[in-house]
Parts: C-alpha cells; structure tokens; sequence
C-alpha cells in the first residue's frame, strides 16, 4: 500500500474508456509529481494513454489578476513536458457563469477512472470531498505536496519538537527523486472542443477575460511556471544557501528562497527543492540544515494541522490554554484599533506594518520573519480575536501568491499560539508570545527595509 494513495469511492474502472484521467489541481507540474506518475502507471495497466485536465475557474474565493496570471503562467511549459512524454493535455478556462460548469464531469466521461491531487484545505479539499460521489468511476487522490507523506502522521502534533523526530525517522526512505513512469500508450486523441491554448504572451490576456477580481494586479516581482521556479532554486542555492542560516530573519538581506509562491502553485515540488539544496549543500560544504528544517519540518506540521483540524482556520483550532488566555483579555481596552479597511490599504500609525501590508499589496508575499509581525499587530489593534483571525486571513488568501495554503492558515494560528507555548502575560495577547517594534529594530534592519518598500511604492 502507497500511503500516498488513497481511493474516495468504490466506483469501478470503466471498461471500454479511451484514458485515465488526471486532474492536476494543485501539483501543477510535469516533474517531481507522485500523482501523475501514479496516473501514468495505472494507464499502462489499464492499456491507456494518459490524459492531464487543468482547468481554471473565475469562481473560486479571491479570484484576481494576480492569481490567475501567476496559474496560467505555468500552463505552457505544463504542457510543453507533458507532450514530449506522449501525454494528452487539456486546460480549460472557465471565464464566467455562462461558460459550462461541468466540464470535468463530461471529459471523465470516457475515462476509465480519474486520478486527483490531494491537497487539505481550500477548493481542492472541497473538491475531493464533493466529486469523487458524484462521478461514475474510481477516483484516487494522491498526495504529492509534502516530501513524507502527510498520511504516515496520523496524530495532531503538538509542535515542530513532537514531529522532527518522525520524520528524522523516516526522511531516508522517502527523499528519492520521484520515479518517472515512461507511457506505454502515447495521446493520439484530438484536443477537446473546450481547450483554451495558453501561451506566454497570452496568459495575463486571458486572466483580463476573466469575470474575476481584476484591482488586485499580478505580482511586480513574481512570474508564474517552473522554469521560474527551478531558476530560482538554481539562483538560491548558488548565491543565498549560503548565507541562509545566518541572514534568514533580516528581511532587507533577501537570503531566503521565495519559493513559496511556486511550491504553493506545485510549479516545482518540495521534494526537488530539498533533494536539491541537500546535493548543493554537501558538495559545497554548505550548512542545508536550517533551509530543510523549514522546507521540510515547519511545512509538514502545517500540514499536519491542515489534515487533521476540524476546522484548519478556527480559532477552536488552538490549543486550551491559548483559547482561555485570549478569552481573558476580551475586555481589555487597546490603544490602537483598525477597521478592516484601514488595515488592507496599509494605513495604520505604525510605518513597518504599513511597510509590510504594502510589500504584500505589491509583490504579494511579505518576508517571514516580518509576517509574523504583520500578523501579532493584526491581533493587537483589532476589537477580539475572531476579528483579527478574519482580517488575516482574507488579507493573506486575497494578496498572498502563496496564500489559501496549509502554512498560511497554520502560521496565522501560530499567531494565536498554535504550536507555541504560554509566555509571560500581557495585556491583550495574555499568554501568547507578543512582536514589539523595539524588538524588530533591534533585530533587523527596519530602515533599510523601509527604504526598499519606499522605493517599491514609486516604481
Ligand atoms: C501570518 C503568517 C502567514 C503565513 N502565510 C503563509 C502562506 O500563506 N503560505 C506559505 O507558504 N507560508 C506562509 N507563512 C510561512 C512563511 O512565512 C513562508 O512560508 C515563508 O516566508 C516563505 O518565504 P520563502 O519561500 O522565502 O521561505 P524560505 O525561508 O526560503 O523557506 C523555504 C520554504 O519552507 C517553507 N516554510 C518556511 N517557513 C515556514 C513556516 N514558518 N511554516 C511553514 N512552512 C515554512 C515554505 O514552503 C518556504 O517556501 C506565513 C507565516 C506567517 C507568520
């Protein structure tokens, strides 16, 4: 049994089908892809080619140029891998009501079964939930996020101190490179009606067609796809590994890999990334420990809260003594409060916050070492908890090229205390570690990272 595999119904095979079907939702990627190599071999058992169905919807929550710009970017050289392997490619864009909605459900149609990727949280989790009983034939998800996978961990872990010995366990077995399935039955079909032909030149076009939210711009800095992605790994490791253990938390250093928006996409895996920075690092003498503790350690905790919460993104979520603490402090009056709307367009008295929000607003990730401070501000200067948890995470799920992701909903609990431990009490935070501004001044270099966002701004 591959505990990466997992079948949500009992439907059978279909017998006379023309192709396996794989819905590439979240690992949208031709390398490095468990799931598409787990659908590559289930076609050549069944005597089929493979076909790979991406689609694009203007419908799900936050849909923006900025998302849809970054997705679509990747598709070409999706496809591009996927041809020169003899596998069929279609990608269709939803771009408003009146387009059909149930496309997915006429291509699986003439599949023999249909292969998913399985993903915890947001629309792909909705998604796994919801169609796999309504489809006529067998449909496996598989999990191709995480370098061990998430499934082997079936209990909640309290923090990174509880799952780094598992996984220390383990991590030998499971950090190979993925194997590749050659096809035995190259795609000869036509190209469905309903593909849109996505190229470089035309992917922010297609966004700009879109019924979507079109004030949030794309990225000033990040390209989607994963020749981007492997060229920024490739620019990681030569000239930021390095440095990384030492200039991770000043944020005007830039030492950290910016990967996230790729990893969130499945542009490039995590198993590649972390294969790659541990090859680099020991034929360089490099320390790669520090990088593979977050890649790796503090990634799969998210997951392992996203998998196993109730509700990932709830504040019952949190662990007793930080729901009590909280509690405590409701009545406690703030010096300062935001509205929402206040927060969003970075106008709040404090320049490093408004800094942050701005860096957000305009390349659509913040550096994580002042994201956390982003985040503990959010709590300090709103009226309770559920109002604060609201703020940031519509803030990071709209702006966020990385957001709608296990790390976000598990680093915006982490907030709020998840995997921490009671601190000295304080009012409004009460047991939950606080951020001040004298710490960041005396930490990081807040002037030289206000010079930059300044300049940022202008351009
Ligand atoms: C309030 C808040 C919200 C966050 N929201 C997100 C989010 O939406 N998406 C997201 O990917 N990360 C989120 N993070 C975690 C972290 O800030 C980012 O993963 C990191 O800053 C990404 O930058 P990087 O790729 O340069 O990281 P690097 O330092 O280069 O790390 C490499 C990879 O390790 C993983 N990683 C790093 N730090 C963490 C962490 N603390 N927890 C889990 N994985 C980590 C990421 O996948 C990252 O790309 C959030 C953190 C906070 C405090």
């Amino acid at each position: 049994m591959d505990p990466r595999v997992t079948t949500l119904n009992d439907r059978p095979v279909r017998a006379g089908a023309k192709y396996v079907l794989y819905w590439m939702q979240m690992n949208r990627r031709a390398r490095s892809n468990h799931a598409l190599e787990h659908a590559a071999a289930q076609a050549n058992r069944l005597g089929l080619p493979l076909l790979v169905y991406e689609g694009l919807t203007y419908r799900y929550p936050y849909a923006s140029d900025r998302l849809h710009a970054f997705l679509l970017e990747g598709v070409p050289e999706t496809v591009r891998r996927l041809r020169a392997r003899g596998i069929g490619y279609v990608f269709y864009l939803r771009r408003r009501e009146s387009d059909p909605g149930d496309v997915l459900y006429r291509i699986s149609g003439d599949a023999a079964m249909v292969v998913a990727d399985d993903y915890p949280v947001f629309v792909a989790a909705r998604h796994n939930a919801n169609v796999p009983g309504r489809i006529g034939v067998r449909y496996d998800v598989v999990e191709s996020t995480c370098v061990v996978p998430a499934a082997l961990f079936d209990k909640k872990e309290y923090g990174a101190y509880t799952l780094r010995p598992k996984l220390r366990r383990v991590l030998p077995e499971w950090m190979r490179p993925v194997e590749r399935v050659p096809v035995e039955h190259p795609w000869t079909g036509p190209v469905p009606a309903f593909h849109t032909e996505v190229t470089e030149s035309n992917a922010r076009g297609l966004a700009a067609e879109c019924d979507i939210d079109h004030s949030v711009k794309p990225s000033i800095c990040f390209t989607g796809g994963a020749i981007q992605a492997e060229a920024r790994l490739r620019a990681f490791l030569e000239s930021d590994l390095k440095r990384y253990e030492r200039d991770r938390n000043e944020p005007a250093a830039h030492a950290t890999s910016n990967l996230s928006p790729w990893l969130h996409f499945g542009h490039i895996s995590a198993l590649e990334v972390a294969l790659a920075a541990r090859l680099h690092a020991s034929e360089n003498g490099l320390p790669g420990e520090g990088f593979l503790e977050e890649l790796i350690v503090r990634r799969e905790l998210a997951y392992n809260h996203a998998r196993l919460a109730a509700d990932p993104a709830s504040l019952d979520s949190l662990p007793q003594w930080a729901r009590a603490t909280l509690d405590k402090q409701r009545a406690v009056s703030r010096e300062f409060l935001y509205t929402p709307e206040e927060f969003e367009t970075a106008r709040t008295h404090d320049a490093l916050w408004n800094a942050c929000q701005t860096e957000l607003l305009l390349r659509g990730k913040i550096h994580g070492y002042y994201r956390m401070y982003w985040g503990k501000k959010i709590i300090e200067w709103s009226a309770s908890p559920e109002e604060a948890l609201e703020t940031m995470v519509r803030l990071n799920d709209r702006y966020a090229l990385d957001g709608r992701d296990p790390n976000g909903y598990t680093n915006i609990l982490w907030c709020f205390g998840l995997h921490d431990r009671p601190w000295q009490e304080r009012p409004v935070f009460g047991m939950v570690r606080t951020m001040t501004l004298g710490g960041m001044k005396r930490k990081t270099g807040v002037d030289a990272y206000l010079r930059e966002i300044a300049w940022l701004a202008v351009q």
